[in-house]
């Protein structure tokens, strides 16, 4: 599967430009992991991925042909978890999911609700009705209805959103697996959530691409910009974004990014983290 973005715009009725001329190419097999801070405008970006808003100008071409037209086709191969997913609370997790199966119109529904609630190890809770689950339960019926029918391509809007630690490397593993042979689009704004699986990194900021590419250039671009130092060394320093404070016997400890290393600060490696907040910070500057 191939999605190309080109220029594309949106700007809300209220006059709020949540994208600003967007170019992007997505192709599959991959893991593509989607971050920014909020109100950088990833909902909105899947939104027109997944369309449920158009773009006020600019075009999204699947399979080389326009998705506005060419909808349905698109929705028939897609698996999609909104941000703000509402679940049927007195419905239980297995007649939810039948539900989804039938409106997506799966043939084997019961096979594939079977499946989907393996895999997010949620059978022992089948039978529970929604309302009674807690919140990491929930999130993953949402991650469940959209790995119905096992859809080539899946578009999750913050998905490890109140899944705890455990619960988190779980679903990095499924949808790690996942996209080994299909496009997977993930947003967040946990770095771990990406680290380590996503093949492919897109920052956006301001409702603007800020580094699409490889974890890896990401990294490279960060060199030479990250460092620590005792917190009574930079007194009075501003042009260190401090990252991390750690309290030690012998004082605090902060991890910075900056555009140019203060002589006093010892070099430290980049980690994604690092990278992604250089990258911000660099944004930043007027
Ligand atoms: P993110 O998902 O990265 O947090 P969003 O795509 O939700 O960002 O929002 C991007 C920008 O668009 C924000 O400034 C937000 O306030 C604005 N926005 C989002 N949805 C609407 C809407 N329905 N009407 C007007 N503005 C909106
Ligand atoms: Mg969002």
């Amino acid at each position: 599967m191939e999605i190309d973005i080109q220029g594309v715009n949106m700007v809300y009725p209220n006059g709020r430009q949540a994208l600003k001329g967007l170019d992007l190419p997505l192709r599959s097999p991959s893991l593509v992991g989607l971050l920014g801070p909020n109100g950088a405008g990833k909902s909105t970006l899947m939104k027109l991925l997944v369309d449920a808003l158009r773009p006020t100008s600019g075009k999204i071409l699947v399979d080389g042909r326009p998705l506005a037209g060419n909808e349905r086709s698109l929705k028939s191969r897609l698996g999609y978890l909104p941000q703000d997913f509402g679940l049927f609370d007195e419905l239980t997790a297995a007649q939810f999911l039948d539900y989804m199966a039938a409106l997506k119109g799966l043939r084997n529904a019961k096979e594939a609700v079977q499946r989907a609630l393996r895999e997010v190890r949620l059978e022992e809770k089948a039978r529970a009705r929604i309302r009674t689950l807690s919140g990491g339960q929930r999130q993953r019926v949402g991650i469940a209805q959209a790995l119905l029918g096992d859809p080539p391509l899946l578009i999750f809007d913050e998905p490890t959103v109140g899944l705890d630690p455990e619960e988190r490397i779980h679903f990095r593993t499924l949808f790690s697996r996942a996209g080994q042979e299909r496009l997977v689009l993930l947003s967040t704004h946990i770095i771990e959530d990406v680290q380590s699986v996503c093949d492919q990194l897109v920052v956006l900021a301001g409702g603007q691409i800020r580094f699409a590419g490889e974890p890896a250039a990401l990294l490279r671009a960060a060199q030479g910009h990250v460092c620590s130092f005792w917190e009574r060394q930079a007194a009075g320093e501003r042009s260190l974004h401090v990252t991390a404070r750690v309290h030690t016997a012998e004082g605090v400890r902060c991890r910075a990014v900056a555009q140019a290393l203060p002589a006093f600060a010892r070099p430290e490696e980049p980690t994604l983290e690092d990278a992604y907040l250089y990258l911000l910070s660099q944004e930043e500057r007027p």
